[in-house]
């Protein structure tokens, strides 16, 4: 009886999706842990989303490539993007819905009604506003003004992905169609920012549950930017720290070096300037599924200043030479390193560590100026 009721209850935790109750329940304190809360807390998200108290969540789709959905859902596993659609409820979503036209527009204004002051807006995509923002429209309406429509309503904001946190792409110079993003938006309200070209989709949903568990929103920093995530420049965590630390660099793409997995420092890596989680919190669930990771130097893309702006190739100055206290091991095979478990190594051991500038002398030491302004004219 007991073991047959313990059955029942897994079915229910495990949703609608014939998933595995320990990797509903892993998802959820993954996406805890990822926001700094106790695993205990996901543990009661995935019984909260068993009960069906899921929060309602608004999805717009601005000036984009529709990237951040889709990394979120073209997962190599599948059972991620379920899960998270598990954990919501979907009220309206551009690229998910099935409904069309005037269904789709009822469909908004019924979530809107129903969950007022309560349901989450996502924002994703950069928001045209030149020529009164005739670049994008939705059902006869601006992107400005679905967005202050749908904004004013909301118990959060969450800009997911650069377009929307900052303009991204769509505001690279010379910026034809005045391309902004969300928090500019919607200026004297919060609107949390998780930037990312995509964004991380465990950023997003730690974030999202804990306003709904709690009410609250993370800690954020200046940029609106949750500093669970983006309270670190990458170089900080990154698996080929130690390479940067030994003045090992990849001098071009396809050397030794590069086939050994050193650093990209040389290559432009942007890493030194990059505040974001990549390393530590793979995408996807793979280890590795990073452009480190894949050997290709960090371009900056949480970072309105970085990305698309200074030259892929130009390097930048050391933003944070400390270096950590643990390292992953160096002969690990590209993408074999547990950029979890050299992110956790990193998380507990590089926030205590205090330390000696090592890392400039290095690159000094490598013949290549440590420290060169980043060419924004270029
Ligand atoms: Fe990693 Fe880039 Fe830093 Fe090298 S410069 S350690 S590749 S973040």
């Amino acid at each position: 009886m007991a073991s047959s009721r313990r059955n029942d209850a897994d079915g229910a935790l495990a949703g609608r999706h014939g998933l595995d109750r320990r990797d509903f329940i892993r998802v959820c304190t993954m996406a805890a842990v990822a926001v700094g809360l106790p695993a205990s807390v996901g543990v009661k998200w995935a019984e909260a989303a068993a009960k069906g108290l899921k929060p309602s969540v608004i999805w717009l789709h601005f000036q984009e490539c529709t990237g951040c959905t889709e990394s979120l859902l073209r997962t190599s596993h599948p059972a991620l993007a379920q899960l998270i659609l598990d954990l919501v409820s979907l009220d309206y979503c551009e690229t998910l819905f099935a409904a069309a036209g005037y269904q789709a527009e009822d469909a908004l204004k019924s979530a809107m009604a129903a969950n007022a002051g309560k349901y989450i807006c996502v924002v994703e995509g950069a928001i045209p506003t030149k020529d009164n923002g005739i670049y994008c429209k939705i059902g006869g309406k601006t992107a400005i003004d679905m967005l202050n429509e749908v904004a004013e309503k909301a118990g959060a904001i969450i800009a997911i992905g650069s377009c929307a946190s900052f303009g991204g792409i769509p505001a690279a110079d010379p910026n034809p169609t005045g391309a902004t993003g969300a928090p500019m938006i919607l200026a004297g309200k919060t609107v949390v920012t998780i930037p990312g070209c995509p964004a991380n989709p465990y950023n997003f949903l730690g974030t999202a549950l804990q306003f709904v568990t709690f009410g609250t929103l993370p800690a954020l920093d200046e940029k609106g930017r949750p500093r669970f995530a983006y309270g670190r420049v990458i170089h900080e965590d990154c698996p080929r720290r130690p390479h940067f630390d030994a003045g090992r660099f990849v001098q071009q793409f396809g050397d030794q070096g590069h086939r050994d997995g050193w650093c990209l420092y040389k290559m432009g890596c942007k890493g030194p300037v990059t505040h974001a989680n990549c390393s530590l919190q793979p995408f996807c669930e793979v280890p590795g599924a990073w452009p480190i990771g894949i050997g290709h130097p960090c371009v900056g893309c949480t970072e309105q200043a970085v990305a698309f702006r200074i030259p892929l190739h130009t390097t930048v100055e050391i933003e944070n030479p400390t270096p950590p206290a643990g390292y992953p091991p160096i002969k690990a095979p590209q993408g074999g390193v547990s950029a979890a478990a050299a992110g956790l190594a990193g998380l507990v051991g590089g926030a205590l560590v205090g330390g000696g500038w090592v890392a400039a002398k290095k690159v000094d030491g490598g013949g290549e100026k440590a420290g060169a302004k980043p060419d924004k004219g270029a």
